[in-house]
């Protein structure tokens, strides 16, 4: 692809050609890269303050990449970075030995989300499910793990499968096969893998009646964020905690986008579903690397006695403990959500409104402050009904206008929008008003 407006981004294709030279792709994450939609180059950016980003070449625009999520109080939120600078001025960053503010975070995440009895930190998504993962085999005994198509729970060899596996080579419809994200992974893992269709309590309850005793866990994002967004249909949350509680299978909901911003409590909390083991962490840090993981205290016994091992040199060190308390005290303040949710629904159905008035087939997806536009007048269930009926040349022309209109969010139609705390009214309706432009200029193309 080429922008079309390229004068505007020269600066940005001068550091892309600069570090193309001694990075990988140019970029130090696959969702930066050309291929994940930041086609012809991605933006270089100079710095961002609450909603807003700026780019090398001093466009300014409302942000609702907003790193992919993390930025939940909008860029450089005051408290959280005045707390970790004094932090790191008068403590340091590592110690490998514990300190008394965890007791007090820890409890404080406790307290905010339903099923969590005891927990654990450590640094990214990643490892939060790693750790989840190893938990359920290491308690229940058992091999398998089921995990839906679409979905996405970090690079780590055991989970790196069937996000988006292209259909020609990923099985039928209700028995998809495993489908490694990629060479590398070591053989022989897609045995402990059954990968299904997500929003099929049918044959969910099907496999695990028929295999539940040698199945672990289900691991589930509880709203599908990686598959654009996909919101589970009414009733399959509570289907799946039903089943596998029947089965002696653990629930572990990946609740790294989730958490922390559908609720305070998380997805678990908005719909009202407790799992056995969740994991969280973009939302958790107000854009400073953390993670956790944590659930049952029968089941995190396992970790207390050593069995299995949570370790990690940067677990719970002072920029991640201390940005986490920073953040979880202001999404604690009363009416923060509320907020949060009236800013994020107006835009919502603002573009809902506005894709309906110049008579473009969307579904405009999702809850609160993360949703997707889905350029489609089918309705969206599952990974196969997106890769079957999400038109992308749509999409892309929808994100280029409104990139060239100063409203950022990710350049791949299977990526979400994210509000932060920090959007405005304001915000909100620039937004509407670059999107009628974009909208009335798809449709006059
Ligand atoms: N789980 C989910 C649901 C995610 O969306 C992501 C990251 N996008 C991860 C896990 C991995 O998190 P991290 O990038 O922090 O390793």
């Amino acid at each position: 692809a080429i922008y079309q407006n390229a004068a505007r981004y020269a600066k940005s294709r001068a550091l892309f050609a600069a570090a193309r030279e001694v990075i990988p792709s140019g970029v130090n994450s696959t969702a930066r890269a050309t291929w994940s939609g930041w086609d012809p180059h991605p933006l270089f950016v100079e710095g961002g303050d609450g909603s807003h980003l700026r780019d090398v070449d001093g466009n300014d625009y409302i942000d609702y990449l907003l790193g992919l999520g993390p930025m939940i109080l909008g860029h450089r939120p005051p408290k959280v970075t005045d707390a970790v600078v004094k932090a790191i001025r008068e403590q340091g960053t590592v110690f490998a030995l514990p300190a008394a503010a965890e007791i007090g975070l820890t409890r404080s995440m406790i307290a905010a989300v339903p099923s969590l009895e005891q927990v654990r930190l450590c640094n990214t998504g990643t490892e939060a499910v790693l750790y989840a993962v190893r938990l359920a085999r290491a308690f229940t005994g058992r091999n398998k793990i089921i995990r839906f198509e679409g979905m996405y729970h970090g690079f780590s060899d055991g989970v790196y499968w069937s996000k988006h596996p292209g259909l020609n080579v990923a099985g039928s419809d209700r028995a998809p096969v495993a489908v490694p994200q990629g060479p590398g992974l070591p053989s022989g893992i897609d045995s402990s893998l059954i990968i299904l269709p997500w929003n099929d309590t049918a044959l969910l309850r099907e496999v695990i009646e028929r295999q539940g005793h040698e199945i672990a866990a289900v691991l589930t994002e509880p709203v599908m964020c990686n598959t654009g967004c996909i919101l589970p249909e009414p009733g399959y949350l509570e289907a799946m905690r039903e089943i596998t509680r029947k089965h002696g299978v653990l629930l572990i909901f990946d609740e790294v986008i989730t958490g922390f911003r559908l609720a305070l409590g998380g997805a678990q909390a908005h719909y009202g579903v407790t799992p056995d083991l969740s994991t969280f962490a973009k939302g958790l840090g107000g854009g400073f690397p953390v993670a956790a993981m944590g659930g049952r205290k029968d089941i995190m016994a396992l970790v207390a006695d050593g069995t299995v091992s949570m370790a990690g040199t940067y677990a719970a060190n002072v920029i991640a403990v201390t940005a986490a308390i920073a953040a979880l005290q202001e999404l604690s303040a009363p009416g923060m959500f509320e907020r949060l949710y009236k800013v994020s629904d107006r835009l919502r159905l603002g573009l809902e409104r506005v894709f309906d008035e110049a008579r473009i087939a969307t579904r405009v997806v999702g809850v609160g402050p993360v949703f997707q536009v889905w350029f489609s007048d089918h309705d969206i269930r599952n990974y196969r009904d997106a890769a079957r009926h999400a038109n992308h040349e749509l999409f892309r022309l929808w994100w280029e206008g409104m990139l060239d209109r100063g409203v950022l969010f990710h350049p791949g139609a299977y990526e979400n929008l994210f509000v932060s705390f920090a959007h405005s009214d304001d915000d909100v309706d620039r937004t509407l008003a670059a999107a009628r432009e974009t909208a009335r200029a798809i449709r006059n193309r």
